[in-house]
C-alpha cells in the first residue's frame, strides 16, 4: 500500500535518551489527565474552553513551560507553551480541546462527560477527538522536561480552541498572527497511530437547476427543477463517482463525492421551479480545485442539455483548497516513522482523509504532519472511546518525534 523507509534513513534516536524520556512518562497520569479533561464539557458550538485550557496549562507550567493564552474571542483562548531553546529548530504539537456536542444522551451507553474507564478504553464525547491527542501532547511535553535531556531546539505545545466549527479563532488565528512560527508541526488528530502525510483537500460546489413552474396537474407548462437535479444527480453517480474512484494516491483513500444536502419545492401541488444540491468533493494531491469544480459543472450542463425550459447555476464553495502532502523522506515524517518503528507500531505512510487544522500550517509552508490515538470513525459518535494502550502509545511515539527533532544530536 505504501512506502517503507528504509531504517538507515530514519533520524536517529539515541538510545539513552529515549529511555530517560519513556521512563518520565507516567501512564496512571496521562489515564487521569485525560479522564479530566474530558469531564469538562468544551462542547462547540458554544466553544467555550476556558477550562480545558486552564487544566492544560497546569502542568505544563508544573514542568517549566513557558505558557501563555491567545486568542480573539474572550471565551476561546489558545494555549502555547514554550519549552527549550530560540535559537534551535521548533517542533510545533498541535491539536484541539473543543468537542463535538453529544447528540441525544440516551443514544449513549456511557454518559458522554462521565469518561468512565472500561474494558482498557476512556468514553465520552472527545476522548477521541480529539482530546486523547491533547492529553499525548501534554504528557509528552512534560515527559521531555521532566526527563532532563538536553535540547537544542525548542518544543511549543500549542492546544487551540475552535476546530470543530472554523478554526478563525483557534489555529487560523495562530498561523496567520505568526503567534507560532514553527519549522515542524505535529497535528493530533485520529489516525489510530499512523503517520499521515497530509490531508485530502476540498471543493464543494452548489447546484442549482433553474425551471419553470406551474399548476401540479398541468406540469407540461413548466419545467420541473427537481426532475433536472435528478437528471444532474444520476450522471454524477454513473460517471463522476466512478472516475473519481479510479484517481488514486500512494498514501491516501481515492478522490471522492457525494451529494450531501438537497433543498427544493414550495408545495405538493406546485411543479419546483428552483432545486439546489450540495456536492462534496474530496481531493486527493495532483487535483486542482478549480478544474475539480469545472468538471463538476460540464457534468450537469450536460445532463439538462435536452430538457427545454430548465438551465442550471454552479457556485463554488467557499473554502477550496488543494490536498497537502509533506515531503515523505522529509525529517518531520523520518522522525515520526522513526518513533513507531522504535516502539514497534506501524509504519506505512498514510492520508488523512477528514479535514484539520494542519491545514492552516500547511498552507503557511510550515512542514506538517498528523498523527494520533483513535479510530477517526468513532469520532462525533456516540460513545466516542479511546483505547488506553494507544493513547499511551502516543504519548510515547510524540516524545520521541520530539526528541528526534530537537534533542541534542549524539
Ligand atoms: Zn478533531
Amino acid at each position: 500500500m505504501s512506502g517503507h523507509t528504509s531504517a538507515d534513513e530514519r533520524v536517529e534516536i539515541r538510545d539513552e535518551n529515549a529511555s530517560r524520556v519513556l521512563a518520565a512518562i507516567n501512564p496512571e497520569e496521562t489515564v487521569e489527565f485525560l479522564r479530566g479533561l474530558v469531564r469538562i464539557p468544551s462542547v462547540n458550538p458554544e466553544g467555550d474552553v476556558r477550562d480545558a485550557i486552564a487544566y492544560c496549562m497546569e502542568p505544563l507550567e508544573a514542568a517549566g513551560f513557558a505558557c501563555r493564552t491567545v486568542g480573539i474571542e474572550e471565551t476561546k483562548p489558545n494555549l502555547v507553551a514554550e519549552f527549550g531553546h530560540a535559537d534551535g529548530p521548533t517542533l510545533c504539537f498541535n491539536a484541539h480541546v473543543d468537542v463535538v456536542p453529544t447528540g441525544a444522551e440516551s443514544a449513549w451507553t456511557h454518559p458522554p462527560f462521565a469518561a468512565d474507564l472500561a474494558d482498557g478504553r476512556v468514553y465520552g464525547r472527545g476522548a477521541g477527538d480529539d482530546k486523547a491527542s491533547v492529553t499525548a501532547q501534554v504528557m509528552a511535553g512534560v515527559a521531555l522536561a521532566r526527563s532532563g535531556v538536553k535540547l537544542r531546539g525548542r518544543l511549543v505545545v500549542n492546544e487551540v480552541a475552535d476546530e470543530e466549527t472554523s478554526g478563525v479563532a483557534g489555529a487560523k488565528f495562530i498561523v496567520e498572527s505568526g503567534q507560532v512560527r514553527p519549522d515542524f508541526v505535529i497535528v493530533g488528530e485520529q489516525t489510530l497511530n499512523r503517520v499521515c502525510v497530509g490531508e485530502k483537500g476540498t471543493a464543494g460546489v452548489t447546484i442549482t437547476t433553474i425551471g419553470r413552474t406551474a399548476h401540479g396537474a398541468l406540469p407540461w407548462e413548466g419545467a420541473n427543477a427537481i426532475e433536472a437535479m435528478g437528471r444532474i444527480i444520476a450522471v454524477l453517480q454513473d460517471e463522476l463517482w466512478p472516475r473519481l474512484e479510479a484517481r488514486t494516491h500512494a498514501f491516501f483513500h481515492h478522490s471522492s463525492g457525494s451529494v450531501n444536502m438537497v433543498e427544493g419545492g414550495v408545495k405538493n401541488n406546485v411543479v419546483p421551479d428552483r432545486c439546489s444540491v450540495y456536492v462534496d468533493r474530496r481531493l486527493v494531491p495532483g487535483e486542482d480545485p478549480t478544474e475539480t469544480q469545472a468538471e463538476v459543472e460540464e457534468i450537469a450542463r450536460r445532463a439538462i442539455s435536452g430538457m427545454s425550459g430548465a438551465r442550471v447555476e454552479v457556485q463554488p464553495a467557499p473554502e477550496v483548497r488543494p490536498a497537502t502532502m509533506s515531503e515523505p523522506n522529509s525529517p518531520l515524517v523520518r522522525a515520526m516513522l522513526g518513533a513507531n518503528q522504535y516502539l514497534g507500531l506501524n509504519t506505512d505512510l498514510t492520508g488523512f482523509s477528514m479535514a484539520s487544522d494542519g491545514r492552516f500550517f500547511a498552507a503557511a509552508g510550515y512542514p506538517t504532519i498528523i498523527y494520533g490515538p483513535g479510530d477517526p470513525r468513532l469520532a462525533h459518535v456516540p460513545d466516542e472511546w479511546v483505547g488506553v494502550d494507544e493513547l499511551l502509545e502516543a504519548t510515547r511515539a510524540y516524545a520521541l518525534a520530539a526528541l528526534a527533532l530537537i534533542g541534542e544530536q549524539a
